[in-house]
């Protein structure tokens, strides 16, 4: 049998200087595993302007199309701030996102004890931590029309419009309830059905789905703001939480901090299913291209390690071999093992971006 297919795509600014670690994480399944995958590599965003005039050329969408997986690094930095807009770097991530109809976006909270003093809240709070949000990501107040700035009377208007169809509820909804069958089966889902028909439709469209195709996944439903709280006061009390695209924005950014640095954040970005296989995917670490320590051997390469795990888990259904680069990562910062993001006040040496990779496969080969 072909070997599952992995499309890599670094990036810009410490986008390939992070993957160039994920890279040695997936050459060691390879060797010690026997868990190979054909990796291809191609331009995205600057890089991609760079070399084609256009930050996502027509092959290699299609190729992210055909491929089982993707997994992006970063895009953008100052150079390209002038560009238009129409071939700004971040439209490569847009164009990517449309074109593979992704729209159920995976974004784990989960804190590793070794940093639980980063939290801005108590440590027994979010020790122990690991939750996904999953947030619906190409439909409702962000894309819904009539939207726009309008003259009325002697004042003008701001309108956008929050629309979801039974369909796109609907599909976002067993996304989640998935997800949960490969965890602890419980979902709660959030909205605002209390002064919104969207969510009283979404609390309707979500319950039937439960109803229909997931007896067995336990479902709850809270108002969203509601769940803001919630998620500040006792964060362990939720394992799958489903949301709507603005809700889903402000929360996932929420229960993210909850776990301290950005440089430590995964994401997955799941499309509908095809056929037996899994459904189209984009992983990638939540942060930026980061232009202010590019260069340079600081960034923390664990949030792009964490998004091949996603990976592992989601796409290629290796779900204990992605906790065992879990583990390795948890290992590693128990030992004390810091990039310079991950520095306390009290000091210390920070390693460098290699070292933390360095470390990270040791720790994989103490696993064996
Ligand atoms: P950023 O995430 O790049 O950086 C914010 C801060 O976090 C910086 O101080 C940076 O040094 C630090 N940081 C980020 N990732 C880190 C890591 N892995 N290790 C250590 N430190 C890390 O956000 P920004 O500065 O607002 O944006 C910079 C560029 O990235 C912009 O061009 C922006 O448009 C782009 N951007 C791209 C994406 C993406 O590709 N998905 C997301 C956000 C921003």
């Amino acid at each position: 049998m072909a070997n599952p297919s992995l499309l890599i795509l670094a990036g810009d600014g410490i986008g390939p200087e992070v993957m160039e670690q994920v890279k040695r994480v997936i050459d060691w399944f390879g060797a010690k595993r026997d868990l190979r995958f054909d990796v291809s590599e191609d331009l995205v965003g600057g890089s991609a302007y760079d070399a084609h005039g256009t930050p996502l050329h027509d092959e290699t969408m299609a190729k992210a199309l055909a491929a089982d997986a993707v997994l992006l690094g970063a895009v953008g930095g100052p150079k390209y701030d002038a560009l238009d807009f129409s071939v700004k770097p971040e439209r490569g991530l847009l164009r990517l996102r449309k074109e593979m109809d992704l729209f159920s976006n995976l974004r784990p909270a989960q804190c590793f004890d070794a940093l639980a003093d980063f939290s801005s809240l108590k440590k027994d709070i979010v020790a122990g931590l690991d939750i996904v949000i999953v947030r619906e990501l190409t439909s409702g107040v962000y894309f819904g029309e009539p939207r726009g700035i309008f003259e009325e009377g002697n004042e003008r208007v701001g309108i956008n419009t929050q629309r979801y169809t039974e369909g796109e509820i609907d599909r976002v909804a067993r996304s989640a309830f998935e997800l949960a069958r490969r965890r602890s089966g419980k979902v709660c889902s959030m909205e605002k059905a209390n002064v919104m028909e969207s969510g009283i439709l979404w609390r309707e469209v979500v319950q039937k789905v439960r109803d229909t195709d997931y007896p067995d996944i336990e479902l709850s439903h809270m108002y969203a703001d509601n769940g803001a709280m919630q998620l500040v006061r006792a964060p362990k009390q939720f394992d799958v939480i489903l949301t709507d695209n603005l809700f889903g924005d402000i929360l996932s950014d929420c229960a993210a901090m909850l776990t301290g640095s950005l440089g430590m954040l995964p994401s997955a970005s799941l499309g509908a299913p095809r056929g037996d296989g899994p459904p189209r995917a984009l992983y990638e670490p939540v942060h930026g291209s980061a232009p202010d320590i590019t260069g340079q051997g600081k960034a923390n390469p664990i949030a792009c390690i964490l998004s091949f795990a996603m990976a592992l888990r989601y796409s290629f259904d290796q779900g204990d071999e992605a906790t065992r680069l879990e583990q390795a990562i948890e290992a590693v910062l128990a030992d004390g093992a810091r990039t310079a993001d991950l520095m306390g006040a009290d000091g210390g040496q920070p390693i460098s971006t290699t070292q933390m990779g360095d470390a990270i496969l040791t720790a994989l080969d103490n696993s064996l």
